[in-house]
């Protein structure tokens, strides 16, 4: 496969359900080597695309020698569009960083995304981002977007020349295939499904090539979900995100940061496990069991969060 290609042209041109992972960029200080041999067991899989997460910077409060505060603000893991141009390069596959409205300026954002043009990365996944951790709901930046959809106007704009000094002339196109979020459990603000859905849908209208979902531990839902969207007019091809369980901190950690639900037999073979060993090869076995149900339903691609846990995914990928 020639690099680059969008995701939406690995897609129509598969043949089969394609694989993507998807990964953090490395602590600050940490160095890419860590996530090269994160990385490394996963290639031979050929995956279609990578996925690389964005984190925007938080407030901190450091102590200075008097005992009084500073308030600071830290990015534990920058590099998001580096990170993905030296994937590209080492690796030879395509990359999409993901791209936030929360911490960024509309002309942030545009900056951003003319790097972006530059490295050849064609790729983008569309996100609104969470609250800051010391606010209570999600605010925009000044001069920012408050949804995604605001975010996915400015890259649309961009693809057909258009950047945020109109006088500009003769501009550049760029070319971003645009990817965006979906929830198969609800987004956790909005006030139901249906709404949710609308707000899905006006995404697709606004130009996005394809939706994501969030993670999910019963197929069902996954399937629900491309159905309500199909039924009302949402046409996009629907990417499974999927995600091992590896420890019994995650039956209380995953509902709580994503606000999903573990469904009962996973959640009490995993309540059952002495060690995290044993939990690994529950959460293996109940992930290879997922991914072989939606390849079989046909799905364009099974998107892996390998977080930390490249070589689970990799042993589920291999027994496919
Ligand atoms: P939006 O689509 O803007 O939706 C947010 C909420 O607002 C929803 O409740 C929606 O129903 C509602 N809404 C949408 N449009 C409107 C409107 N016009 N009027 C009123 N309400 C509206 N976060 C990160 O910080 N970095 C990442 O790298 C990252 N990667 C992710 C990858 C995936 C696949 C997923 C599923 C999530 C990821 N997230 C990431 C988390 C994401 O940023 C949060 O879930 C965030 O709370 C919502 O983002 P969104 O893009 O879905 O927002």
């Amino acid at each position: 496969m020639p690099v680059p290609m969008k995701v939406i042209e690995h897609i129509n041109q598969a043949k089969d359900t394609l694989i993507s992972f998807e990964v953090l960029p490395p602590l600050k200080g940490k160095g890419i080597g860590a996530l090269y041999k994160h990385l490394d067991p996963l290639m031979a899989f050929k995956p279609a695309f990578i996925n690389v997460t964005y984190h925007r910077s938080e407030h901190v409060f450091k102590k200075r020698a008097d005992g009084s505060f500073e308030k600071v603000v830290v990015r534990k893991r920058p590099g998001t569009e580096s990170i993905c141009a030296a994937i590209m390069n080492k690796y030879n596959v395509d990359t999409v960083p993901h791209l936030i409205c929360g911490g960024f300026s509309i002309n942030e954002t545009e900056d951003a995304l003319i790097n972006l043009h530059y490295l050849g990365i064609d790729n983008v996944l569309v996100l609104r981002g969470d609250a800051a951790k010391n606010e209570s709901a999600f605010e925009p930046e000044p001069g920012g977007h408050r949804y995604a959809v605001d975010l996915l106007q400015q890259v649309s704009a961009l693809n057909n020349g258009i950047y945020i000094e109109e006088e500009l002339k003769d501009t550049q196109k760029t070319r971003f295939c645009i990817g965006v979020a979906g929830y198969p459990e609800k987004h956790f603000e909005a006030p139901n499904m249906d709404t949710d859905l609308r707000h899905l849908k006006q995404k697709v209208e606004a130009g996005a090539d394809y939706i994501v979902t969030q993670m999910f531990f019963d197929n069902a839902k996954y399937h629900g979900f491309v159905k309500a969207c199909r039924e009302i007019g949402i046409t996009v091809p629907i990417i499974p995100g999927l995600k091992p369980i590896y420890s019994k901190k995650q039956l209380t950690v995953l509902p709580k940061t994503f606000h999903i639900d573990l469904p009962p037999e996973l959640a009490n073979a995993v309540q059952k496990c002495k060690t995290d060993a044993d939990v690994e090869l529950v959460g293996k076995e109940w992930l290879l069991m997922q991914s072989r149900e939606l390849k079989k339903a046909g799905v364009p691609v099974l998107h892996y969060y390998t977080l930390g846990r490249p070589l689970l995914v990799a042993d589920v990928v291999k027994d496919i």
